[in-house]
């Protein structure tokens, strides 16, 4: 999962008007988000961005995510 990005393109569509809101993980999720996750519980704190022209949705990390250290 990318780090969120308050400057995001969608990667579809390419437009910058891109909604945020923090999924806590745990959350009861539903439709398109449980069936990306594969869950109906949200398995990590994530920032749902969805694009406001084409309704893209993704997931990126929210910025007080502990990271995995890199070799
Ligand atoms: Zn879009």
């Amino acid at each position: 999962m990318r780090d969120f990005d308050q400057n995001a393109f969608c990667p579809k569509c390419g437009f910058d008007k891109i909604h945020s809101m923090f999924i806590p993980s745990g959350k009861a999720i539903y439709g398109d988000a449980a069936d990306r996750h594969g869950t109906s519980w949200n398995p990590v704190d994530r920032i749902e961005r969805r694009c406001e022209r084409c309704f893209f949705e993704w997931d990126e990390l929210p910025l007080d995510a502990i990271k995995e250290p890199t070799p």
